[in-house]
C-alpha cells in the first residue's frame, strides 16, 4: 500500500518511476491509463510457453501445443481484418520478457496471450481472462463473456481477474492473458484436447477482438480504478 501511494504521488508530480515527467501521452502509456482501444490494426498473439517450458501438463495433454494450436487458429480467423504478428510460430522458447520488447515494437496494437491452466485441485475449471492495465479491461471483459457461451464451466465472467503479470503490465499496448481451460481437470482436459473446441475458442476470441476494435469501452461497464504499481519482474512473488 505504502508503495502505491508513494508512487501515486511521484506520478501526479511527473517525477519518480515514470520515464516521461511531463509527457502526458508517454505516462499514459507506461501505466496504461487510459480508455481501451478503438479501430486498432494489428493484433499480436502470444501462445504460452514453448521449447524447453512445456507450461502444464494433464490428462495427456500439454499446454504449449494446445497454446500454439490455438494461436494458430485465431490467428486463421483474423487474417484479412488485422494485422497478425506471431509472438511464436513453432514449438521455440522465447522469454517473458523478450515477449514484452517484441509486442512494445507495434503501435495501434493489442497483445493476447494465450495459456492453458492447471491447479492442485482437480475439481477446478474453466476459462480465466487477466487484466491489468486500465486500457485492458474492456478486452478482457468481452474476452471472457464470448468463452463463457463456449465453456460449459464458465459462469456469470467469474473469470474475469486483474493481475499485474510480466504481459499484463510491462507492455506499452492493451494486454491481456487467457487461460483457456484446466488440464487438471479430467473433462475440461478432455475438451482442450478437442480440436472442435479448440476451434469454438479461437472463434470466441476472434469475435471478442472484432468486438473491441468496433465499440471500445461501450457497453462494457465502468473502467477499473487506475493502480499504480511498478513494471513485474521475474523475482516477484506469483500473483502479485
Ligand atoms: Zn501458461
Amino acid at each position: 500500500m505504502c508503495i502505491s501511494i508513494f508512487l501515486a504521488a511521484c506520478a501526479h508530480s511527473g517525477g519518480g518511476d515514470t520515464p516521461s515527467a511531463g509527457k502526458q501521452s508517454l505516462k499514459r502509456d507506461y501505466w496504461g491509463h487510459r480508455p481501451g482501444p478503438k479501430g486498432f490494426r494489428t493484433v499480436i498473439i502470444d501462445a504460452g510457453h514453448g521449447g524447453k517450458d512445456s507450461g502444464a501438463r494433464g490428462h495427456g495433454a500439454v499446454e504449449k501445443d494446445l497454446a500454439l494450436d490455438t494461436a494458430k487458429r485465431l490467428k486463421r480467423k483474423l487474417a484479412g481484418k488485422f494485422k497478425v504478428v506471431m509472438i511464436r510460430s513453432s514449438d521455440q522458447f522465447v522469454d517473458l520478457d523478450d515477449r514484452v520488447a517484441k509486442a512494445n515494437r507495434y503501435d495501434s496494437a493489442i497483445l493476447v496471450s494465450l495459456h492453458y491452466n492447471s491447479s492442485r485441485s482437480r475439481s477446478t475449471r474453466g476459462p480465466e481472462t487477466y487484466y491489468w492495465r486500465v486500457d485492458s479491461y474492456s478486452l478482457a471483459w468481452r474476452i471472457q463473456r464470448e468463452l463463457a457461451k463456449v465453456s460449459p464451466s464458465e459462469y456469470r465472467s467469474r473469470g474475469l481477474v486483474r493481475r499485474r503479470l510480466r504481459l499484463t503490465r510491462n507492455t506499452r499496448i492493451p494486454s491481456v492473458l487467457v487461460e483457456l481451460g484446466y488440464l487438471t481437470h479430467a473433462s475440461e482436459a478432455r475438451l482442450c484436447r478437442s480440436a472442435g473446441y479448440r476451434d469454438r475458442l479461437a472463434s470466441a476470441l476472434a469475435k471478442a477482438i472484432s468486438e473491441q476494435r468496433a465499440h471500445g469501452d461501450t457497453g462494457t461497464g465502468r473502467l477499473p480504478r487506475p493502480i499504480y504499481k511498478p513494471l513485474s519482474k521475474a523475482s516477484d512473488p506469483p500473483g502479485s
